[in-house]
């Protein structure tokens, strides 16, 4: 069985957006002292490879552990839109062109990944200058009926976020900060993306991985 790890490590001082807090992994215990080792974790839920719950944009939305296991799994395509420069709008017809590519007809249950390229610029200036969904893409995605879409980029949109909010409403869960995408382009695979139960959470940090076929 080959699973590929979609997922970023975390530590201390690992890059997040900037109106959240720098993540803290520091040891709280250790072996010598206390006979056990364990870590001390300070982290918004949005850090690093995580997923948005509706309630993240929608006020009174579900939260993170509310939503059905049976969102974070199922079958998974990527696609490669690491060609675009800084900035981008990610269109309805954009994606139609990729999707069409891939020979699959009905994408009922799936979840689309989409490359960007911009999970190797963490932490510099440019990391913000992604390419971002539209609104338009978003109601594709809808329309599709996919179960959720993932980037490698910091966010699936862009300032003033089009795409965030139907998605959510449509209860299209929203991975952000995936990693190793390259490694899916052409393939296919089962994804998996498991968040914490987090009481109330907007959102939570997942371990991701898919499972080729
Ligand atoms: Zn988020």
């Amino acid at each position: 069985m080959k699973i590929v790890d979609l997922t970023m490590t975390i530590k201390t001082k690992a890059p997040v957006h900037p109106i959240y807090v720098e993540p803290v992994v520091t040891t709280w215990t250790t072996i010598k002292e206390t006979g056990f080792y364990s870590t001390l974790l300070i982290l918004n839920d949005h850090t690093l490879t995580h997923l948005d719950a509706p309630a993240h944009v929608i006020e009174n939305g579900v939260t993170v552990d509310m939503l059905p296991l049976e969102m974070f799994i199922g079958p998974g395509i990527a696609v490669d839109l690491s060609y675009l420069p800084p900035r981008s709008t990610i269109t309805r017809e954009t994606l139609l062109r990729e999707l069409e590519k891939t020979g699959i007809t009905s994408f009922e249950g799936w979840v689309l990944l989409i490359r960007t390229g911009y999970d190797s610029k963490i932490g510099t200036p440019e990391w913000f200058d992604h390419p971002g969904l539209d609104e338009s893409a978003a109601k594709l995605l809808i329309e599709k009926k996919f179960k959720a879409v993932g980037t490698d980029a910091p966010s699936i949109d862009r300032e003033p976020y089009p795409a965030h909010k139907p998605l959510l409403q449509n209860n299209i869960i929203v991975y952000e900060n995936l990693t190793n995408l390259k490694e899916l382009i052409g393939r296919k695979f089962y994804f998996y993306g498991l968040p914490l139960k987090i009481y109330r959470g907007s959102g939570s940090l997942v371990r991701a991985i898919a499972i080729m076929e």
